[in-house]
């Protein structure tokens, strides 16, 4: 498709999200395809997602632990092996100058050809796609993709007291946008997706039709994709940052 770059052109990814498990729900059976391509891929998750799960017996501060090794758990799946946290809380995140610099310096660190991000737009048919946390971090990643992180005289303690060249983001896929413009059929790495998301058993355990929620969805995608009966697709809106 026009405007997207060639995977072989692309040699890492770098994925911000702002809970565990939003990379698997929204993207993990691309990332599987992508580090199958030998794309190497790093996630950087804003919380530790201290305010998710069910049960109300688990001690709550033993939380933040739990879901940052179920999120390292299902990168695993995926063949992802370099996960950051940067521990903002769970459900109180906005797009502060702060969050802004902090994601410009794991750009800065990662050097990424291609972003992916959640959407800053609210999203009217996807209630807990449009989840508070997911618009400001999509908002601040867009942010810290332009001007931040390839301005060098933005946040200029990262170069002056960290030795961070700016850097130049090619390409940003946003998850969960209301308008994709592409699709990535994904009916190949399904079964590893399931994989990651049966990781976050916090979060997963008891959804006993979690495979089949996710099947019925990735099959709407591909249908409105125009992808042939029976294949299963995972939609962004890519943009080009050159
Ligand atoms: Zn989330």
């Amino acid at each position: 498709m026009a405007g997207v770059l060639d995977d072989a052109e692309v040699g890492r990814v770098l994925a911000i999200t702002a809970h565990p498990d939003d990379v698997d729900f929204g993207a993990a059976g691309t990332i599987a395809r992508w580090t199958d391509a030998g794309i190497e891929v790093t996630y950087c998750v804003v919380t530790d997602g201290d305010a998710g799960g069910y049960d109300e017996d688990f001690p709550r501060a033993e939380v933040p632990a739990l879901r940052r090794a179920e999120q390292v758990a299902a990168a695993t799946c995926v063949g992802v092996h370099d996960v950051r946290f940067l521990g903002y809380p769970d459900g109180r995140v906005e797009a502060t100058l702060e969050l802004r610099r902090d994601l410009a310096r794991v750009i800065r660190q990662v050097r990424p050809d291609r972003l992916l991000c959640p959407s800053p737009d609210r999203n009217y048919a996807a209630t807990g796609v449009s989840h508070p946390d997911h618009r400001a971090v999509g908002s601040a990643a867009l942010d810290a993709v332009y001007p931040d992180a390839r301005n060098p005289f933005a946040f200029p303690e990262l170069r002056d007291r960290e030795g961070l060249a700016a850097w130049k983001v090619r390409e940003v896929w946003i998850s969960g946008s209301p308008s994709p413009t592409h699709v990535v059929d994904v009916t190949g790495t399904f079964g590893r997706k399931i994989a990651a998301l049966r990781a976050h058993v916090s979060q997963t355990g008891q959804m006993s039709d979690l495979e089949e929620r996710i099947r019925t969805r990735l099959t709407r995608a591909a249908g409105t994709a125009g992808l042939p009966e029976g294949r299963l697709a995972e939609s962004f809106q890519v943009l080009e940052t050159p």
